[in-house]
């Protein structure tokens, strides 16, 4: 894709946001101590903590600050993982996962605390998350949450139906979990202010620059852009669910090993003062148990922020299907109007774990959001600063595992929106018995790549 012409797509956010600052292109030949190809929320942080350190720092940005997920998510700040919970992720990672999990403990306040700390308007509420359960056996899933995340010092509480009820105005579901520290922001806004902060403290980023390789040379890396060059001590690849986007051969490895998941935001029309009472009157940020997800949060001028999974790209039949379904959760919202559409990817790995990598010497990256990660990218970013600056991985909280490319990547690409009746089929149906229940396709994907990956290495 050429990026010289590159546009925001036509989102909310990209409609009330402010511009970004005005970036140069990368010309000819530059230098820095860590150089980063990405300029999302990975990127600009992992830059900013960097600066905090005081090391001379350079983004690489394909298109600007913002331009992938980070611009154009849903902005829900949500201090958990999509479904590993603490002691899956301790199961799997022993020591680096505990780490990780108390990077993800506070991963919410650590990204309210930095837009505070560089003054970054991005309409940020820190008014909490809601994860409201869809059907009365699924409460097992928030009594999970809470138990495992008490554990651990989360500030986390189980809600009650009625408790739900009254905080989300709507009896469509039978509890919940409530995390406090979590909430909602512009991230538009907040991508430009964090390459605004980083500017600020000295950091350099380059826009329309998007990276056609890195390679190691004379013990330094080297980063190619269609104008220019640019060499580091240290590299960081933060291209996440994008990584292929501008060069498929960029790092087809850490390409393949997520799932880019079309996911689709829309906004309403502004709801009216009487409605806004009623529904969601603490303005938490929402999200539920249904795989084709339930989710909404308020934006600054009240309109509600939420969006669907749709087979194909007829946004249209997604309008309606939405539409009833907010009319159906509150039927006080009246008639519904979206005045804003729009989407992006998001990465998915097999087992909705994040996949941290390092890629040679002092060289580090990261893949698989799995649509949770709007705080995880900030406090990731502040992990790889540290890798880059010679902490040692047993004072990371960062698991490090070998890049997992799923097998037929290209062919379940395709078929991936099909995943969606797979889901309305079990959203149906209450939670199976047993700790697993029956085998489901991503586990055959994942079976299939681990299998595939044990033989390539062996
Ligand atoms: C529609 C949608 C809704 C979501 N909603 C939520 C939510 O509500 N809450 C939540 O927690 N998470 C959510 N997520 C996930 C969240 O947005 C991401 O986890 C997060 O933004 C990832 O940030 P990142 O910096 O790692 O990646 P990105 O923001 O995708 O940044 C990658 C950057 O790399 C650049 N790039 C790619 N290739 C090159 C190259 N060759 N050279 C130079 N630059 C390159 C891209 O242009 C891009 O700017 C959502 C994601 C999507 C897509």
């Amino acid at each position: 894709m050429p990026s010289e012409n590159i546009r925001m797509p036509d989102s909310l956010w990209a409609a009330v946001t402010p511009p970004g600052p005005e970036l140069p292109r990368l010309e000819g030949s530059a230098q820095a101590d860590v150089v980063i190809i990405g300029a999302g929320f990975t990127g600009l942080s992992t830059a900013l903590h960097l600066r905090e350190a005081g090391v001379d720092v350079a983004i690489m940005e394909a298109a600007e600050p913002g331009w992938g997920a980070s611009g154009r998510n849903n902005g829900q700040v949500i201090p958990t993982l999509t479904r590993p919970d603490p002691e899956d992720i301790v199961a799997k990672h022993r020591a680096s996962g505990e780490r990780f999990v108390a990077l993800l403990r506070d991963c919410a306040s650590t990204l309210f605390d930095v837009a505070r700390r560089y003054q970054i308007q991005a309409e940020q509420e820190q008014a909490g998350w809601i994860q409201p359960v869809h059907s009365p056996g699924r409460i097992a899933i928030a009594e999970r949450r809470v138990r495992q995340w008490s554990k651990v010092g989360a500030h986390v509480e189980l809600l009650s139906r009625d408790q739900v009820a009254k905080m989300l105005g709507s009896d469509a579901w039978y509890g919940g979990f409530w995390n406090r520290t979590g909430g909602h922001v512009n991230p538009l806004a907040l991508s430009r202010g964090l390459a605004r902060a980083v500017l600020d403290q000295g950091g350099r980023i380059f826009a329309r620059s998007p990276a056609s390789r890195f390679e190691r040379k004379n013990e330094r890396w080297v980063v190619t852009t269609p104008h220019g060059e640019i060499s580091g001590r240290a590299l960081i690849l933060a291209t996440n669910a994008y990584t292929g986007e501008f060069e498929r051969q960029l790092a087809p490895d850490i390409a393949r090993e997520v799932m880019p998941v079309r996911s689709w935001q829309m906004a309403t029309a502004p709801l009216s003062e009487a409605a806004r009472k009623t529904i969601i009157p603490g303005r938490q940020a929402m999200s539920d148990t249904h795989g084709e997800l339930y989710f909404a949060r308020y934006d600054a001028r009240n309109r509600l922020v939420t969006g669907g999974a749709l087979v194909g790209t007829d946004a249209n039949k997604l309008k309606s299907a939405v539409g009833a379904r907010l009319q159906q959760l509150w039927p006080e919202i009246g008639e519904v109007k979206f005045d804003y559409v729009w989407n992006g990817y998001v990465g998915m790995t097999t087992d909705f774990l994040p996949r941290i990598h390092q890629l040679g010497p002092d060289a580090y990256g990261w893949a698989g959001c799995n649509g949770r990660a709007v705080a995880l990218s900030i406090v990731i970013g502040q992990e790889l600063a540290k890798a880059a600056q010679g902490v040692p991985a047993h004072d990371l909280a960062l698991p490090f595992t070998k890049p997992l490319p799923y097998v037929a990547h290209g062919l379940l690409r395709r078929l991936a929106p099909l995943m969606l009746m797979v889901y309305r089929r079990r959203d149906a149906a209450e939670i199976p018995d047993g700790p697993s229940g029956p085998p489901q396709p991503e586990h055959f994907v994942a079976w299939a790549s681990n299998l595939r990956n044990r033989w390539r290495t062996s």
